[in-house]
């Protein structure tokens, strides 16, 4: 294989179709191309993606949990509590109203609402808590649970992952996180998260949700266990998936990629397993996700684990979006991840990369900054 003739594929829009790069050819370039070539690329393809606009987006919204109550015993995770655990919690309207209230001072519209496998939670528990808050806050997005949770509520009521989404979206759900997809290949997940649905019911649920015409977004938790061959399978797995969405339906809006946060994590003290992605690593990675998707519109940099430095080389690397300034999160912080935004940080921050910010909706539309905003206390 040759470098310079896989990454001119690569930047020719009209071969997409025909000749997306594959698994092994990722994995070439991966351990091959120098990581200025991938960037220059990479920077190229987000250029004719986005029309040459130099505006970088950015979401305001929360991150808050149902509950922390699970069975699966992800072993990267320290936020979950087993059923009966004297610190396990179901959030309680009065909470939910309380940082809702926060959430819209502080110029959010949308909750990014995900939670345990909780062995009592049914379909109804979500249906009648989403129909709550939309009558309480009709404006509010609900950006929830994941395709685990939606596997997890359907072995429960013993249903479809269809009949399932459809339920959910008459109670209120807007779009569908794509937490849970760690590293899809079942090697991986066994090793990691044994609990949780297998990569193959993962890529079902979002084939299901994109049938209804569901916005989702796709993710990858990587620098665990995994392979390379693996982490680019999982790539050209989400772009399959993405290429069988119906035509009117935009399925994976975005992509946001994040390294494996170890801090206290099970995989570190049992397998001694440890973060070793490095800057370098997380900008190759950025830039190979967006060569690779070229059929997912929107890639994310996880400016919470990798840092603000990292997270502006990545905007030059095929980055498009800075994600969210996440009034509160409390599963990946859990984890060791120690950065932090206020509205303004994160407008400072693409400013000084050489963008220009621009504060969007979950569906990747562009929104004015509330008038009366107020900046948020920080305080996770
Ligand atoms: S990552 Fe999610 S599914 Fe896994 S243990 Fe934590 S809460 Fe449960």
């Amino acid at each position: 294989m040759i470098i310079e003739s896989l990454l001119n594929r690569a930047l020719n829009p009209n071969s997409y179709q025909d000749e997306f790069l594959s698994i092994e050819e990722g994995v070439f370039l991966y351990e091959n191309a120098p990581t200025a070539e991938l960037m220059f690329v990479a920077n190229e393809l987000r250029k004719i993606q986005k029309k040459n606009s130099n505006k970088v987006t950015w979401i305001i919204d929360r991150n808050l949990n149902t509950t922390n109550v699970c069975t699966a015993n992800c072993k990267f995770c320290n936020f979950y509590r087993i059923p009966g655990h004297a610190e396990s919690y179901i959030t309680d309207i009065d909470s939910y109203k309380k940082k809702i209230d926060e959430t819209i001072k502080y110029g959010g519209e949308q909750l990014l609402l995900q939670g345990g496998h909780h062995p009592d939670l049914g379909l109804s528990f979500y249906v009648n808590l989403f129909k709550q808050i939309k009558s309480l806050y009709p404006n509010i997005k609900l950006h929830a649970l994941g395709p685990p949770e939606i596997a997890h509520i359907t072995k429960l009521e013993k249903s479809t992952h269809t009949e399932v989404l459809k339920a959910l979206v008459n109670a209120g759900l807007d779009s569908l996180p794509g937490a849970g997809a760690e590293i899809l290949n079942d090697r991986v997940r066994r090793l990691i998260s044994k609990g949780k649905c297998t990569g193959r019911e993962w890529l079902e649920v979002m084939k299901a949700a994109h049938q209804l015409n569901i916005t989702t977004s796709a993710t990858m938790m990587f620098g665990h266990v995994e392979t390379i061959y693996e982490r680019f399978e999982h790539l050209v797995w989400l772009r399959e998936i993405q290429e069988q969405k119906p035509s009117g339906s935009k399925g994976f809006l975005a992509f946001i990629p994040w390294p494996f946060m170890d801090d206290g994590t099970l995989l570190r003290r049992l397998k001694g397993i440890k973060n070793n992605v490095t800057s370098d690593e997380y900008i190759r990675m950025i830039a190979l996700s967006r060569i690779m998707l070229p059929n997912i519109e929107n890639i994310q940099a996880s400016w919470l684990t990798v840092g603000k430095a990292t997270a502006q080389i990545c905007l030059h690397a095929g980055a498009n979006d800075f994600g969210s300034i996440m009034i509160e999160e409390n599963v990946v912080s859990a984890a060791g991840a120690p950065h932090r935004f206020t509205y303004k940080q994160i407008q400072e921050s693409i400013k000084d990369a050489g963008f220009e910010p621009q504060l969007r909706t979950q569906q990747y539309e562009y929104r004015e900054i509330p008038l009366n905003i107020e900046e948020q206390v920080i305080n996770y």
